[in-house]
């Protein structure tokens, strides 16, 4: 197995206790463009996408083998695991969001918005009240790299919100450019939304009511690497964002705090483990893992 020197770098003296595993593995390579990582507790395995190769892979950290979980997988992006332990996924190709049953079958969640097809849901995360949030770029029709060439029916990428009771879908933001990775902050009062295509790249904080409505909206976070892609959240409140160099941290109050170096350009991250402690990165070609001194929020 393939491993890589892991580098830390503390730009502020509350990065210093965030570390790790001396090495990181590379739990697989030859991918064309890795993305979406979401850790299974129960089963011990890891699924994440090979977007362009349109396939969903599944590492088992109970052998250390990699193998096929569904293709062709709708050019599956982002994905997300529910309250219930079910796979939450975004179908970039089928352009829609989708929930897989313990049986298999496949529920779908979003699909259109007001009779219009969504583009092509990039990236998803669950509220404790059952509401499921994604994001809706327009990657998966801009070409066929990575889902199917389409004029966008919406003429617009916004942020939407599927209502836990009625399913309606709503937009709970209208002003992105590219939104991306998303996620809460541990009491889910905050929602930190990613702009990839802005100058800079950068991440958004929102106040979440109880009706499941936004508010506020300010940059939290600028990227000074290329572009803003997944973005989680740790136990102590640190957000954590896929960058070109690496993943950067950043503190409550938006101070970029440091910087995990990666060899490859990073699309996501998530944490895994029983205890959330281990983390998992989607970059480029490839997956790596690492043991860390931080635990990701739920
Ligand atoms: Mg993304």
């Amino acid at each position: 197995m393939d491993r890589v020197k892991t580098e830390f770098v503390v730009l502020d003296e509350r990065f210093s206790r965030c570390n790790g595993d001396e090495w990181m593995q590379r739990l697989h390579t030859g991918c064309r463009w890795t993305e979406g990582p979401v850790y299974f507790p129960a089963g011990r395995y890891l699924l994440f996408s090979d977007i362009p190769n349109d396939r969903t892979l599944r590492w088992d950290e109970t052998t250390g083998q990699v193998g096929v979980f569904r293709q062709p997988a709708g050019y599956a992006n982002g994905h997300t695991r529910d309250r219930a332990g079910r796979l939450i996924s975004c179908e970039q190709g089928h352009r829609r969001v989708t929930r897989t049953e313990p049986d298999g079958r496949v529920t779908v969640l979003a699909e259109r918005y007001r009779g219009r097809k969504l583009n092509s849901p990039n990236d998803v995360v669950e509220r404790s009240d059952g509401s499921i949030w994604f994001t809706d770029p327009s990657y998966g029709i801009d070409s066929d790299y990575e889902g199917y060439r389409a004029e966008s029916e919406i003429g617009a990428c916004h942020v939407y919100r599927v209502d836990p009771v009625d399913g309606e879908v709503r937009i709970v933001a209208d002003d992105f450019e590219r939104p991306n990775g998303l996620a809460f902050s541990v009491d889910e009062s905050k929602l930190y939304i990613a702009d990839t295509r802005q100058d800079p790249s950068h991440i958004r904080v929102f106040r979440v009511s109880g009706d499941g409505s936004l508010s506020g909206g300010k940059v939290f976070g600028t990227c000074d690497d290329g572009g803003f892609d997944g973005v989680r959240v740790d136990t102590a409140g640190r957000v954590w964002a896929a960058a070109h160099d690496g993943l950067h941290c950043f503190a409550p109050d938006g101070t970029l705090i440091g910087k995990l170096q990666m060899p490859e350009i990073c699309s996501n991250l998530t944490f895994g483990g029983p205890r959330g402690n281990e983390l998992f990165i989607t970059a480029s070609s490839s997956v790596y893992t690492l043991r860390v001194t931080f635990n990701g929020a739920r």
